[in-house]
């Protein structure tokens, strides 16, 4: 009812714009050792310029009165289409030198939702996972299942190269290189081999919580290793009545420690605040636990975290008042 007072109240040019505006995005595209000393500024001004992309293009739809789910997919999908994140084009190479890709995503309001793990041939996961929410009775498809599954709904396969770029290639080969020469099979993976995902979270018009989360996983991974990323509780939670999470960062802690789901856990059952559940467990019971990585969080009322225990996280937000933040390194960029 209030809502529609404020719309018509705003469409009557009654109020400032600002009134009518309840909407929130937050994205990231990955945690890890970022540091500005490795960083040359045409490569900092390429992330900058992405991440405000990704998020505008959220924000625009919110504002629009897109639902939720529409915001952040078109968010991640700018960053699965972006070279410079590791999901969709960009995406780490496995061992064998090819991609597999984890995405999922989820309504805070109804608490479906859908994840694909393992795909091979699937341009957006982070699409394929939405269709899996909204268009199948299941809630995660994997390898080749998924890909028929995204096929048999109108997505067209794409070749596993498309998703090849040359920095990645070189990331596989010095990997396996010390996982063979250290005769550790089954990983091993150093730095920055464990990291990079994109993800959005937003509060849309509708007073819903999404959350989505899309990835390559780890460099040089094997035996069809998945991580957090689609995992529901770990990599991404969204419920209306705590927050909405999406997660970056050594995916065998966050699935261990349900690092999603325990943040809306917390403010659910402790009436905690997002940023004391955020941080407690980022920056306490992962750390404790040598789990490195971060989040994204919006709650009900708009409230914004980005919270990380790495030393930067590509991120970028616009509140409830339509500020726009950019970060990379601990501080925000322009703030
Ligand atoms: N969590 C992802 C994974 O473990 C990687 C990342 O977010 O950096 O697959």
């Amino acid at each position: 009812m209030l809502k529609r007072i404020y719309t018509a109240l705003f469409c009557c040019g009654l109020i400032a714009p600002g009134w009518a505006q309840d909407v929130a995005i937050v994205i990231h595209g990955g945690a890890g050792t970022i540091l500005k000393a490795n960083m040359t500024p045409e490569r900092e001004a390429a992330y900058v310029a992405a991440l405000q992309e990704a998020v505008q293009t959220g924000y625009k739809l919110l504002k629009d009165g897109a639902k939720g789910e529409e915001a952040v997919v078109a968010a991640i999908q700018v960053m699965e289409t972006s070279p410079l994140f590791n999901a969709g084009i960009g995406a780490v190479y496995t061992f064998e030198g090819q991609h597999e890709l984890d995405a999922s995503i989820m309504h805070g309001g109804t608490l479906n939702a859908g994840a694909v793990a393992g795909v091979k041939t699937i341009r957006s996961p982070i699409a394929a996972a939405l269709a899996v929410m909204e268009q199948s009775p299941h809630v995660m498809l994997s390898g080749k299942g998924a890909e028929a599954f995204a096929e048999s709904i109108g997505m067209k396969p794409v070749k596993n190269t498309l998703f090849n770029t040359e920095r990645r290639y070189k990331a596989l080969l010095k990997a396996k290189e010390r996982i063979l020469n250290a005769n550790v099979p089954y990983g091993g993976q150093q730095g920055n081999e464990r990291f990079g995902t994109v993800g959005a979270v937003v509060l849309d018009q509708y007073g819903n919580l999404v959350a989505g989360t899309s990835t390559g996983g780890m460099t040089a991974k094997r035996f069809g290793r998945i991580g957090d990323s689609p995992v529901i509780g770990a990599g991404t939670y969204a419920d209306n009545e705590s927050c909405a999470v999406s997660a970056t960062g050594h995916g065998e802690y966050f699935i261990r420690f349900h690092v999603a789901a325990d943040i809306c856990s917390r403010m659910k059952y402790r009436n905690d605040t997002l940023a004391d559940a955020a941080n407690t467990v980022i920056n306490d019971v992962l750390v404790k636990a040598e789990g490195d990585g971060g989040i994204i969080a919006v709650d009900a009322k708009g409230n914004i975290a980005a919270v990380f225990n790495t030393s930067g996280m590509y991120r970028a937000q616009i509140d409830t008042q339509g500020n726009l933040k950019v970060g990379i390194y601990q501080q925000w960029i322009n703030e």
